[in-house]
């Protein structure tokens, strides 16, 4: 039996008369960027978020860098963020001209707050939160140590739609929530795309001043923006998903929740889910021991025609892309064990018991 670590196509099938007549009816309608389709899905999104605004944008790092473009975070300021974080994050930070301030995770792969005080600096302007395979951070804690600072609070959901911590969902706990919508999140596009929700109106103007070349009125230009909109046939799509995202979550969930019950393999380490916090399984993250085990798991798995993935094999900091930042093995050992040890479950929407008896049974016997 061959499994894919991940696929798409199930996803698509199972509602896949409802996706063609939504691209039938933005293809038909002869408007395709920033229309109806979108003022739909923003406020379908913001609603489902509990937000009060949601703003379309054209992918997941445009809604970070945006972000700290729109709270004026540049040259001379820091962020904070975790050290395992993935790439894009931090781009979105180095992108808008800040410094990104690594911080280790702590055990359920996200920020450790109690090292985030130990960061902060008279040029720290924000943190970076992000809700890492679908967790949710501890947003509480977070957002304490940032009112005892005067930060900002900016949350990276790429990995998190409908996650919760008590009863709020992330996106909702900071100034701004950044969502990607790339085809593989749990809410995902057939395309790229993205939003931000926030809870300012000031925000909410100057994200859509700014998404559309920084013009509230055509041919009016109040600012130096960009192109980063969202297209109506993403935004129809979007739409159509959303509607069952409730039902992809919880599917994610019973898989998961498998895995976690019949896995029996002493090899295999477990994430760990922390109190209060919620996970919509974005992945399913196992640890192996170090580099050379991890290894030979992934070819044993391998043989047996399963797929897996590593989020991340290399953490920012060591990234050749982040050399001129000047770190080195070991100064973050954490983050580093994690890069070294962790792998990623196959997990998609449709998968069948058998495929996932067939997983679980495969790693049994390893
Ligand atoms: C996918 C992802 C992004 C980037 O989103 P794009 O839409 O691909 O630009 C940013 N942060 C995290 C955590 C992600 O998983």
């Amino acid at each position: 039996m061959k499994i894919w670590a991940n696929r798409l196509d199930r996803a698509f099938e199972r509602h896949q008369e409802e996706y063609e007549r939504a691209a039938l009816r933005v293809l038909r309608s002869g408007w395709y960027v920033l229309g109806k389709e979108v003022d739909n899905f923003e406020q379908s999104f913001a609603k489902y978020v509990g937000a009060k605004f949601c703003v379309g944008l054209a992918s997941g790092l445009d809604a970070l860098w945006m972000a700290f473009r729109m709270l004026k975070i540049g040259a001379g300021d820091e962020v904070i963020v975790q050290a395992n974080a993935y790439i894009a994050c931090v781009m979105g930070i180095t992108m808008s001209g800040a410094t990104p301030i690594f911080v280790e995770p702590n055990e359920y792969f996200n920020l450790d707050v109690t090292k985030i005080e130990k960061a902060v600096t008279a040029k720290t302007k924000a943190i970076l939160a992000v809700h890492l395979y679908g967790q949710s951070s501890d947003m509480l804690a977070i957002n304490e140590i940032a009112k005892k600072h005067g930060l900002y609070v900016v949350e990276d959901c790429a990995q998190s739609h409908g996650a919760k911590q008590g009863e709020t969902m992330t996106g909702n706990f900071g100034d701004i929530g950044c969502f990607s919508f790339y085809p593989s999140k749990n809410l995902g596009a057939f395309g790229d795309a993205g939003c931000v929700t926030v809870n300012s109106d000031k925000l909410n103007d100057d994200f859509r001043t700014y998404r559309n070349y920084g013009s509230e009125k055509r041919y009016y230009n109040k600012v130096v923006g960009t192109n980063s909109r969202l297209d109506e046939l993403q935004a129809a799509f979007l739409a159509v998903r959303l509607k069952y995202l409730n039902e992809i979550n919880a599917e994610r969930t019973k898989i998961c929740n498998r895995y976690l019950a019949e896995i029996k393999n002493s090899a295999v380490t477990f994430p760990k889910i922390q109190e209060n916090c919620e996970t919509v399984w974005h992945q399913f993250v196992v640890q192996l021991g170090n580099r050379n085990e991890r290894e030979k798991f992934i070819n044993y798995l391998a043989e047996k025609e399963i797929g897996t993935i590593i989020h991340y094999p290399i953490p920012p900091h060591l990234s050749e892309a982040y050399a001129y930042l000047g770190y080195k093995k070991e100064d973050f050992p954490i983050a580093e064990k994690y890069a070294d040890s962790v792998l990623s479950l196959p997990l998609y929407s449709g998968m069948t018991d058998d495929e996932l008896s067939y997983v679980i049974e495969a790693i049994n016997a390893y």
